[in-house]
């Protein structure tokens, strides 16, 4: 697995004493970017606005005591990840333990030795930025960038749930290069591979919505997941796809449709996603998120077999339409 470059970190230190914060932004610094907050509330605030990679949290602060700040951000699923290290005058065992209990990773005595927090907060930051890393390459397409397949799956069956639950229409579209192997076959791998890229981002562009999901199949076969969008919603960036790729005007002389790369897009929609059977799973297979990926790909088949540069649309409980 590729592993990219470890980012530098953010560091968010929390404490009602400006003295205390100056004196720890001094030890740290070199060691990622430092912000400061000067009261739990006050650190709310800054972590929504951009989550930093490691807090350093007072225990004993006026209104929110840090075992609150700790425990409400280890309830969040935005913040849970990120590590907290507590600082405290109370160097006995039962501040030590309830530090550990609200989910701290560590801590630091005060007065603060600056060698030891240098070490600790190293240590921690490391360990949540190779994790960060790790968990990026685990789910992304390493050539594209886009989310890889495996995210893709887990993507369309919570959105698969959520369009059930709350009656709205959810569709698919299964986007494939035409004749990408004699592409391949005359402008060689690499210039292929190029390609890959400049079409994945431009789906990417073309996909809007913060909800809609594009992934990378494998191969040349691209999907995109367009919760609370209809057939018609669906025909539309289906359309804006086909044109777009085609506009982009990718050299593709061996193409027997067009000069340049083109794409063929199937669109599969439902609109009412049925309900779950009485042992709560999804009963017959063709009820599943699955159905939605054979309507897409029958579709695609379509477009393929009507000439390429084209979509075509159909409805999981209805014959394709053109
Ligand atoms: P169609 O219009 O019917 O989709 O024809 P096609 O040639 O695109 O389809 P086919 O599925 O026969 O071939 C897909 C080709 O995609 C095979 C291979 O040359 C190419 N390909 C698949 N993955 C990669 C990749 O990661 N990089 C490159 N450069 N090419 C790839
Ligand atoms: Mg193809
Ligand atoms: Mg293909």
């Amino acid at each position: 697995m590729v592993i990219d470059t470890l980012r530098q970190g953010t560091i968010l230190i929390v404490d009602d004493d400006p003295v205390i914060v100056q004196s720890l932004g001094r030890m740290l610094e070199g060691l990622g970017q430092i912000r400061f907050a000067l009261s739990g509330s006050q650190a709310f605030k800054l972590i929504a606005e951009a989550p930093p990679d490691i807090i350093l949290l007072d225990a004993d602060m006026p209104g929110l005591s840090g075992y609150e700040v700790c425990r409400a951000l280890k309830q969040s699923p935005d913040a849970r990840d990120i590590p907290v290290i507590f600082i405290t005058g109370h160097n006995d065992e039962a501040h030590e333990l309830a530090s550990l209990e609200a989910g701290a990773v560590d801590f630091i005595g005060k007065p603060p030795k600056p060698l030891l927090v240098q070490a600790r907060v190293k240590a921690h930051l490391h360990l949540k930025l190779t994790t960060d890393a790790l968990r990026r390459s685990a789910n992304s397409d390493p050539l594209t960038g886009l989310a890889n397949r495996r995210v893709f799956e887990q993507v369309l069956e919570r959105e698969w749930d959520r369009a059930r639950r709350t009656a709205t229409p959810i569709s698919l579209l299964m986007v494939d290069i035409d004749h990408f192997k004699r592409f391949n076959d005359s402008q060689g791998h690499p210039e292929g591979d190029r390609c890959l890229i400049q079409v994945a981002h431009l789906i990417q562009q073309l996909a809007k919505r913060p909800a809609d999901q594009v992934a990378r199949m494998g191969g040349e076969e691209f999907v995109v997941l367009l919760p609370e969008t209809d057939q018609d919603g669906a025909r539309h960036v289906a359309g804006r796809i086909v044109a777009g790729v085609e506009a982009m005007g990718l050299a593709h002389p061996a193409s027997p449709v067009a000069e340049v790369t083109t794409v063929s897009v199937g669109a599969g929609s439902i609109s009412r996603v049925p309900a779950l059977d009485a042992t709560g799973v999804h009963g017959e297979e063709a009820h599943g998120p699955m159905a939605l990926i054979r309507t897409a790909d029958k579709a695609l088949y379509q477009a393929k077999a009507g000439g390429r540069n084209r979509f075509e649309s159909a409805r999981v409980d209805e014959a394709p339409r053109a």
